[in-house]
């Protein structure tokens, strides 16, 4: 089977040469399943998370079928409309679209809460083309007459089930209810829940069905380890494992606000450069440590499975896990963070014993244990668990059962399918590193 290429599906020339400018070679499975059947105009249900490139499978399409069709913006209004849960995924949207749309003369906004309205509304007045959107600021905007959507011909909800699980399900079902009943509807999310599939039937008309495992990212492009550690330990854990220059562009995923500042903190203070995302700091101040990050002025960020939800930065070298998350399917959404778009990378969770459970529920959902790593090379002599575990950093019996590294070798955590880090000649790699390649 040849593969495609994006002017094969039909992309028009303008679009093709922002793709080729930003090195996008060979539409991703969702591009090529999704992008024929959208220009056609047909509705759309996608199953698939960040990652798989399906913001790319729905704003090419979308702007195409607008520059072929330009009419007047509608005042308040926009031709197309696109939900997002997080004013993050909302903002990266927004930027696809002007990537993606640099050769077009198109009008887009992006529109969020938490922030003062007056510019919102100032960009809304004489109508966009595409507006992205969280729902809960637009209903406001609509309830204040500032916005008014009743002309608008497609819709867009992405991640829906995100959009579920932080209540905004009634908003986005007042919003769709204003706009005409004729449109063209796509809907977004990593799961089939049942209220999403009520969902997707009211919302969408014949639609075509794309589906594209997640799966396939945890389990063939990530390299997963696990290292059980003393809770107290993990600090100095972190700074021994960032004295590899390798782990270049990292993610430290901790479970609260308060420990996400403490470690970033903690970083600042042995000299690395890190900047810590939650729900606590201003809308401002993310949009400037994801900035930091982007451009590599910070090495490490440090995040919450909310504040990092959609967040999209290419080249992640490594996810820490610097405590696991107490649901397993954070999990998949944290290490999909790197091995993104085809590359492969490495996932290192710090596992102490309050939470091998977690670690169990997550071995459970991914089907297959994690690699066990010894902590002996970092950490010295002296054992970093508990007394009362296996001396070999072996997980207590009803644990884990991970391949298991022998311990007093060196183990490393270099480029993702490059061997180890640092220059260790003769080590072998190991079968997932090999597979990883
Ligand atoms: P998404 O799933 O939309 O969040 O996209 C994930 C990442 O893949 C983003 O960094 C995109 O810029 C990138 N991407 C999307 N499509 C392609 C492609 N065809 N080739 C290479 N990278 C892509």
């Amino acid at each position: 089977m040849t593969t495609k290429t994006f002017a094969d599906l039909g992309v028009a020339e303008p679009l093709c040469r922002a793709l080729e400018a930003q090195n996008y070679t060979t539409p991703t499975p969702i591009q090529a399943q999704s992008i024929p059947a959208l220009l056609q105009g047909r509705d759309l249900l996608g199953l698939a998370q960040t990652g798989t490139g399906k913001t790319a499978a729905f704003v090419l399409p979308i702007l195409q079928r607008l520059a072929a069709n330009q009419t007047k913006r509608p005042a308040k209004g926009a031709h197309v409309v696109i939900l997002a849960p997080t004013r993050e995924l909302a903002v990266q949207i927004g930027q696809s679209v002007e990537t993606y749309g640099q050769n077009l003369k198109l009008r887009h906004t992006v529109i969020f809460g938490g922030v003062n309205q007056f510019r919102q509304v100032k960009a809304l007045a004489g109508g966009v083309d595409i507006l992205v959107a969280t729902p809960g600021r637009l209903l406001d905007l609509m309830n204040q007459r500032h916005a008014d959507l009743r002309q608008a011909s497609v819709l867009v909800l992405d991640e829906a089930d995100r959009m579920l699980d932080m209540g905004f399900i009634h908003d986005v079902k007042k919003i769709v209810a204003v706009l005409p009943k004729t449109r063209q509807s796509l809907l977004f999310s990593a799961t089939m829940p049942s209220n999403i599939e009520h969902l997707a039937a009211e919302i969408l008309n014949e639609p075509v069905r794309v589906e594209v495992r997640p799966e396939v990212i945890t389990v063939d492009k990530v390299d997963q380890r696990v290292l059980h550690v003393d809770g107290k330990r993990k600090r100095e854990l972190l700074a021994k494992l960032l004295d590899d220059s390798e782990l270049s562009r990292v993610i430290v995923f901790t479970r609260t606000k308060h420990c996400a500042n403490r470690v970033s903190e903690q970083l600042e203070k042995t000299g690395i450069a890190a900047e810590a995302i939650h729900g606590n700091k201003s809308q401002g101040a993310r949009q400037r440590a994801l900035e930091q990050f982007r451009n590599g002025k910070a090495r490490v960020l440090v995040a919450t499975d909310i504040a990092a939800r959609g967040i999209d930065v290419t080249g992640i070298t490594h996810v820490i896990n610097y405590e696991l998350p107490n649901e397993p399917e954070s999990y998949v959404h944290r290490i999909g963070r790197t091995a993104r778009a085809g590359k492969s990378g490495i996932a290192i969770s710090f596992c102490d014993s309050s939470e091998r459970s977690h670690l169990r529920s997550i071995e459970k959902l991914t089907k297959r244990p994690l690699t066990v790593v010894a902590t002996t090379e970092w950490l010295g002599d002296q054992v970093a668990v508990p007394m009362n575990e296996p001396s070999d950093n072996r997980p207590a019996r009803n644990g884990p059962r991970g391949p298991r590294h022998q311990p007093g070798k060196p183990r490393h955590f270099g480029k993702p399918g490059a061997g180890r880090g640092r220059p260790q000649s003769g080590q072998k790699q190991s079968r997932r590193h090999a597979a990883a390649q």
